[in-house]
């Protein structure tokens, strides 16, 4: 058994930066570009329409400005449509924003400029219009302007926001070279689990775990590939553990503690994978497991976690162990390794256990610039009812009985509801 601080450093060791990968455009919001993307469009990709009116021959209107002009409509240009007819002196085009602009013209009369009711003139009428402060080449994008084809519109090392991935997705970037989000397979072992829709028969339990990890592993930006359950014989246990190998990742819950079923240690250890650590001090989740598999030079090891079986167990070692082996990664920078540690005020008493350190479910509310820690009813390894609405988990060192008031370290959850 070793100590908790000990268990999260060999974690650090054991886990390092995935390579890029290329992805698909969407896969990889919120990752970082490791190779720039390069348009195969020129932006605007036209000279384009950027107002609703109608697009004239600057020549016709610029020197008489502050008159009404009347003008030709020889065409009609929705967005979508395209003309190859000129626009000659005295004529103009109705178009709508985003139609490209015919030749011969090169600047857009806003249809609010229209005087009388010309504002609807088609094709074989004629617009009259007012425009006072008439630019040359006014209201259109022109070609090219916002970035060229061929050429990078965004570097190595940006993130890969809403708005870049609008910016790739225009720029014709299906698929990107970025960060990899590491993929996380899901594995919950023993004979009594039944999945989440079927109703335990006496003696059966829900596979809450499987669940419980795949959206902790979304929530740290992994990819869950959830492998179901494998029943307590070592076949089925080494056929599930060889096939979550293949991932970067690999969780399994249940199987790692004392019991005659507790098979998961010896069947790692008979599929190559090298143990780092196995226990901790710590509760709950004292069995927790955890070992790397070698695949070669130049290839990232595959990390492997054995959780605890009973629910509390596995979420907090994942928040402990699991998160910080993701994070690194996914190459995200020290100070995104971890849940966020901070000191708080107990408002209720708190206990750990005589021999280890506790992780208790708890409130957290600020009360200025006081963090107020308040321990949730808990009943055990298996009791999830105060975690699922925690705001993180107080930690107390073993042999401690804390009083209202006393000083404490909390782990606080990142808020998962995008409130
Ligand atoms: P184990 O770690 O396999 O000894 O399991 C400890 C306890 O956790 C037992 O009561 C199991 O039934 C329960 N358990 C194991 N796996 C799961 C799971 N995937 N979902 C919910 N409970 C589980
Ligand atoms: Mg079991």
């Amino acid at each position: 058994m070793i100590e908790l601080t000990d268990a999260i450093g060999l974690v650090e060791q054991t886990a390092s930066p995935l390579p890029p990968r290329r992805q698909r455009l969407l896969d990889a919001a919120g990752r970082r570009l490791a190779e720039p993307v390069v348009a195969d469009v020129d932006s605007p990709p036209w000279d384009r329409a950027m107002m609703d009116g109608f697009a004239v021959r600057s020549a016709d209107v610029v020197d008489r400005a502050a008159d009404v002009i009347e003008l030709e409509v020889v065409a009609d240009l929705a967005a979508g449509d395209v003309s190859t007819q000129p626009i000659l002196a005295g004529g103009c085009a109705r178009i709508m924003t985003g139609a490209p602009i015919p030749p011969g013209a090169d600047a857009v009369v806003p249809v609010e400029s229209t005087v009388g009711d010309t504002a609807a003139a088609h094709a074989g009428r004629r617009v009259r219009f007012r425009e006072p402060r008439f630019r040359v080449g006014q209201h259109v994008g022109i070609r090219g302007a916002a970035f060229r084809a061929r050429t990078p519109v965004l570097p190595a090392g940006a993130i890969l926001t809403s708005a870049a991935i609008g910016l790739a997705a225009e720029a014709g970037a299906t698929h990107v070279v970025a960060t990899a989000r590491p993929r996380v397979a899901i594995l919950s072992t023993g004979s009594e689990l039944v999945p989440v829709d079927a109703v335990p028969a006496y003696g059966q339990t829900r596979n809450s775990n499987g669940p419980m990890i795949a959206a902790a592993v979304a929530a740290c930006g992994g990819e869950p590939i959830q492998l179901g359950i494998a029943v307590d014989r070592p076949e089925a246990i080494r056929a599930a553990v060889m096939q979550g190998l293949a991932a970067d990742v690999l969780v399994l819950s249940g199987g790692v503690s004392a019991g005659d079923l507790d098979l998961v240690p010896a069947i790692f250890a008979a599929c190559g994978v090298e143990r780092v650590f196995h226990k901790v001090r710590l509760k709950p989740g004292k069995p927790v497991w955890c070992g790397r598999l070698d695949r070669g030079p130049g290839q990232p090891p595959a990390v492997v976690f054995g959780l605890p079986g009973n629910p509390a167990s596995s979420l907090v070692c994942f928040e402990l162990f699991v998160r910080p082996a993701l994070a690194i990664l996914a190459g995200l920078p020290r100070d995104r390794w971890h849940l966020p540690r901070r000191r708080g005020v107990l408002t209720a008493e708190a206990k750990s256990a005589a021999d280890r350190p506790v992780y208790l479910p708890c409130r957290i509310t600020r009360a200025g610039a006081r963090l107020d820690v308040m321990p949730l009813p808990w009943t055990g390894s298996s009791d999830m009812v105060g975690l699922a609405v925690a705001d993180g988990l107080v930690a107390l060192p073993a042999g401690v009985k804390a009083d209202v008031g006393v000083d404490v370290e909390v782990l606080e959850f990142a808020s998962g509801a995008g409130e």
